[in-house]
């Protein structure tokens, strides 16, 4: 029998009648004739509320008490979910991480599955039971609580398609598929029918919100097919996430996003010497921080180099703090910060092996007159900071240069 996953995140379970909505949706999977997991999200912006809680007693709350904390709501969604599917006849029962047995490193707040057991889902979905389980959390091999980082659930529901070999993830949330570009910035951005696992990854990691990137990490590497759809359209198909090989369509550009959460970093005249990128990185790494867009400048006649990068602004302050000890460390003269940056990128598999990309996307800016900062790429991938004031007019230039904007009747007529 066929196995599907479905995760629903929290407005879609933000209240009884939502929660009741969504049992109905399980449901209907379930009399199709499906085993059936559903993940979901803590209700609403219970998350929000509990970090608010923790910030009014602690700038600086404990990490493992954090996540103590955060896991709770999701707890309060399976309960609530699974009575709801009783309430209509159907046995379900919730589970946690560890009931389930999901398990993660030993790192708070930000945690990377390690194993899932699968033994006590398939003895329920046997005996005919729908499985209602938390997402955002696992534990430790010590019995530790973590949680998988901010918007983690959907990594929990593919990890446990993964581990289930089920046939299909469907991310249920309040947009109905992954557009072009933030809608609410170009109201003519299109939906995407499907996008590769290549592309959904470095979109997600720009800042479109849609999915948690590592879902989109694991969905590749064990190459579960993944549907984004609306909560509340249940017959649109929204957008299907799956490997390049199997898409039909090559666009050079599929998306164009825009992060305004990174903090641009430079270390200043770092001597010209082997192992001190590594040491940087090396170091950011160990405090489990992610670095983007690095550039080191070349050697200047003093023998020392620039090395720049961003990490994300809720990262900043521990970053800040680890570099000016490696500074210290490297004998580099000084670190810089620039918080005024957006940065706005160009994503498409098709942009391999097809000339012109980059300097379409930055003539475009250009005409617009913007100003880039810092470049880099990647093979599908291009991206610019500029001023954070720049970011919607420059996310709009690209989008019209690339012709991604939905074409109006006149246009189509033309
Ligand atoms: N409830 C968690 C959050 O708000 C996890 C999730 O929704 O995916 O970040
Ligand atoms: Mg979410």
């Amino acid at each position: 029998m066929s196995i599907i996953v479905q995760k629903f995140g929290g407005t879609s379970v933000a209240d009884s009648v939502k929660i009741k909505n969504v049992a109905n949706a399980v449901i209907r999977e379930y009399k199709d004739g499906h085993h059936v997991v559903v993940v979901v999200s803590a209700m609403g912006h219970t998350t929000d509320y509990l970090v608010k809680l923790a910030q009014e007693i602690s700038l600086k709350p404990n990490h493992r008490e954090m996540d103590m904390l955060l896991s709770t709501g999701e707890q309060v969604t399976i309960a609530l979910l699974a009575m709801a599917i009783q309430e209509a006849g159907v046995p379900a029962v919730s589970m946690n991480a560890a009931q389930v047995g999901i398990f993660t490193e030993s790192v708070h707040t930000k945690a990377r599955i390690v194993d899932i057991k699968t033994d006590k889902l398939h003895k329920n979905l046997n005996e005919g039971k729908i499985i209602v389980v938390a997402g955002f959390q696992g534990i430790t091999k010590d019995g530790e609580i973590t949680t998988l980082g901010r918007g983690g659930s959907d990594t929990s529901a593919v990890a446990l398609a993964a581990a289930l070999k089920a046939d299909r993830c469907d991310i249920y949330t309040d947009v109905d598929g992954v557009y072009t570009t933030d809608p609410r910035i170009v109201p003519r951005a299109r939906k995407l029918n499907e996008i590769s696992y290549m592309e959904m990854l470095e979109l997600a990691r720009v800042g479109a919100n849609v999915l948690h990137p590592r879902s989109v990490e694991t969905a590749k590497q064990f190459n579960v097919p993944m549907r984004v759809r609306s909560s509340f359209k249940h017959d649109d198909l929204g957008t299907l996430v799956i490997g390049v090989d199997s898409m039909e369509i090559y666009r050079p550009v599929s998306g164009v996003a825009a992060d305004l959460t990174q903090v641009r970093v430079a270390i200043l005249k770092v001597p010209d010497a082997p192992g001190t990128a590594a040491k940087v990185f090396t170091t950011m790494a160990n405090h489990s921080i992610s670095v983007d867009m690095i550039i080191q400048s070349y050697a200047k006649e003093d023998n020392t180099n620039d090395i720049a990068f961003t990490v994300s602004e809720s990262d900043f302050d521990q970053t800040l703090k680890i570099l000016e000890q490696v500074r210290k460390d490297i004998n580099a003269s000084e670190i810089q910060i620039d918080k005024d940056i957006a940065k706005i990128s160009i994503v498409g598999a098709g942009m391999i092996d097809r000339p012109g990309i980059a300097a379409d996307m930055f003539s475009s800016l250009a005409d617009s007159g913007i100003n880039i900062k810092m470049i880099s790429t990647s093979e599908i991938k291009i991206s610019c900071l500029v001023k954070k004031e720049d970011a919607h007019n420059a996310v709009k230039a690209i989008h019209t240069k690339f012709n991604l904007d939905e074409k109006t009747e006149t246009q189509v007529a033309v």
